[in-house]
């Protein structure tokens, strides 16, 4: 495969130094970029503009790491370069090496040999999983197949960490928009059935003789008030809370609460975790250089962040050791190990690196001693098929039936997979543990911030004072509640007739009986000895009439109006679960694409991954819709 050796490296390098860039510069997080280079000898290395601009530096000079020679250099065939690297890698650390798979997928036309090659290479790439899916899927294999290697993509996120932060800070994003957008239609939907009350007993407080528009008009002027003073959305939901609280039941009341606290928490603590989770590694150059010494290609500016981080910096130190081993440099490795070792004498990766440093360096009893530590704290497989490699290295043969017997309890398909890899290499092969994740990733989580994320995901939607503090906002909307439950205790409350809708006002109205029918249906049903009997069974059919349209009207509404379902029926947290459902839904289709750019990573499994939420999402919707109207058919 000619062609293939002479693109990719370029690619390779081209995909590596893109998705550095977006990840830094395309997110919409304040990341604050350090100066590209700290060492000059290192800014005035080798850079070679591989593509137009921008001009992108060389990862490592050529054949600096054998990784890097073996994927440049490797093999003719395809499967002869893939596994040479993968053994380069594997002996390094990098068990996933996705700039090689990068390279492999750029090209258009995406073969099921060069997908495959891609997974093997980078079987943490979500996007090497999917092209993998449609590789499968386009040669005619069983469909069966090419479903489980989407389930392995979407699997493969876990395992990766910019997928993983991606993914999870945009799912946050998706959530915070979601309970924001959903408290608001909400709201929107509980207080549209109050509003005509409101306007006539708005219009009642100025004069009795107000006609309708004018009370429309007065309400609509207070509702919006807030939107004019400034407060946008968040003010507007604040308005529309009063009014629906004044005339709320108990549980109207709980939903109107529930709602409130929904938007609070998108617009702040969700937001801001969503922030904090995709601003993580853009926003952590070290963490960042440190991951590249473990997972792929690294390049110069890497090298020199890692050397300018303080030296209490245990990523940083893990990340140069690393690099020194894929150079090659064995004894400043070994250093490296040996100082980290001093304090973090109980790490098993650091302790299994560090010895199978020491076994290149030929210093048997040490490696073996730091084997043993290693496997004190964490009896895994890679670290007990790494001793039996150093025993067969000693030739103690029994020794190393033994380790090997064990590893292959532990996990029989990675000593296969080791073994294979291994092939024919005389000398002892031992396969360096990666970076783990999860310190780094806590690490630089908690390094990051947030809040600027959050506020400008709020200017949308609160660009005044309710969006400067989440307890300004919390404490707006609690007023707003408060002061309409308070009106709404008070106030003699217009309402509508139960059998005919027309309006019952105790102000305007003769009141009947009941407080909630009108004179005229009072009559009709409660004294039918007072009406004609031929009149009125002529009235009870034409509301019977008004009754079934109403029902069809009601039911369409239901349908067609997102959380219109629940407060139509009486249950009112089942419109805002309906709200919320249907705003995240239809906001995962949206933003399918991800809250900032995927960094190289996702792939065809981004959208993939957003699809399935809004498959859910769009599932919980119909489900609260159908339970709202059954519940609506029991009444
Ligand atoms: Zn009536
Ligand atoms: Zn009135």
């Amino acid at each position: 495969m000619p062609d293939a050796s002479a693109e990719a490296p370029g690619m390779a390098r081209a995909a590596d130094a893109a998705a550095l860039e977006v990840a830094t510069a395309g997110s919409e997080v304040a990341v604050p970029v350090e100066p590209a280079t700290a060492d000059p000898s290192v800014s005035g290395a080798d850079s070679v503009a591989v593509t137009e601009p921008p001009p992108l530096p060389m990862p490592t000079e050529p054949g600096g790491s054998a990784i890097e020679r073996a994927w440049f250099e490797g093999g003719a065939e395809l499967g002869e370069r893939v596994w040479l690297t993968r053994r380069a890698a594997y002996e390094r650390g990098v068990w996933s090496l996705d700039g090689a798979a990068r390279a492999l997928l750029a090209t258009p036309g995406v073969t099921l040999e060069r997908a495959e090659a891609a997974v093997s290479l980078a079987p943490d790439l979500p996007a090497a999983h999917m092209e993998w899916a449609r590789a499968v899927w386009l040669v005619g294999e069983s469909p069966l197949s090419a479903l489980r290697a989407v389930g392995s993509a979407l699997l493969a996120y876990a395992r990766h960490p910019e997928g993983a932060l991606w993914l999870a800070g945009s799912l946050l994003a998706l959530l915070a928009a979601g309970l924001v957008s959903g408290g608001m239609l909400s709201l929107a939907a509980a207080s549209s059935i109050a509003w005509p009350h409101a306007a006539h007993d708005l219009g009642d407080s100025v004069s009795r003789r107000m006609p309708a528009f004018g009370r429309v008009a007065l309400l609509g002027t207070l509702l919006v008030a807030p939107v004019a003073l400034g407060e946008g959305l968040l003010g507007l939901a604040a308005s529309l809370v009063a009014v629906a609280a004044i005339y709320a039941t108990r549980r109207q009341g709980i939903a109107l609460a529930v709602a409130c606290v929904a938007i609070v928490a998108g617009a702040y603590p969700v937001a801001e975790l969503a922030g904090r989770t995709l601003g993580a590694l853009p926003g952590d150059p070290v963490a960042r250089a440190a991951l590249a010494t473990s997972r792929g290609l690294v390049s110069p500016e890497d090298a020199a962040r890692l050397a300018a981080a303080p030296e209490d910096d245990l990523f940083a130190q893990q990340g140069l050791a690393r690099l020194a081993r894929r150079e090659g440099n064995l004894g400043r490795a070994d250093a490296l190990y040996q100082k980290l070792l001093e304090r973090r004498p109980n790490d098993a990766v650091l302790l299994t690196n560090a010895a199978n440093v020491r076994l290149h360096l030929g210093h048997m009893e040490s490696a073996f001693d730091l084997y043993r530590r290693a496997l004190e704290v964490d009896d895994s497989a890679t670290t007990l098929f790494n001793l039996s490699q150093a025993y067969g290295r000693a030739f103690q043969v029994e020794n190393l039936a033994q380790a090997l017997e064990l590893a292959q309890a532990q996990n029989g398909d990675l000593v296969a997979e080791l073994t294979r890899l291994q092939g024919t290499q005389p000398e002892g092969f031992v396969v360096d543990l990666p970076l783990p994740l999860r310190d780094l990733l806590l690490s630089s989580l908690a390094n990051s911030d947030g809040k600027p994320w959050a506020a400008e995901f709020r200017t949308r939607f609160a660009p005044g004072w309710m969006g400067t503090s989440a307890a300004a906002a919390a404490a707006l909307l609690l007023l707003a509640l408060l002061l309409g439950l308070g009106i709404g205790a008070r106030l003699d409350a217009s309402c509508r007739c139960v059998r005919c809708g027309r309006r019952v006002c105790p102000r305007c109205h003769e009141i009947a009986a009941r407080a909630d029918i009108c004179s005229p249906c009072n009559k009709l049903f409660n004294q039918p000895e007072l009406t004609d009997r031929v009149l009125r069974i002529a009235r009870i059919s034409a509301l019977r009439e008004r009754g079934a349209r109403i029902e069809r009207l009601v039911s369409g509404v239901s349908i067609a109006i997102p959380g219109m379902a629940g407060v139509l029926a009486r249950r009112p947290l089942l419109g805002f679960w309906g709200a919320l459902c249907f705003s995240i839904a239809l906001g995962a289709l949206i933003g399918r694409e991800g809250a900032v750019p995927d960094p190289l990573v996702a792939g065809a499994a981004g959208p993939l991954a957003f699809f399935c939420v809004a498959a859910l999402a769009g599932a919980g919707y119909a489900l609260c819709v159908g339970a709202a109207l059954a519940a609506r058919g029991r009444a």
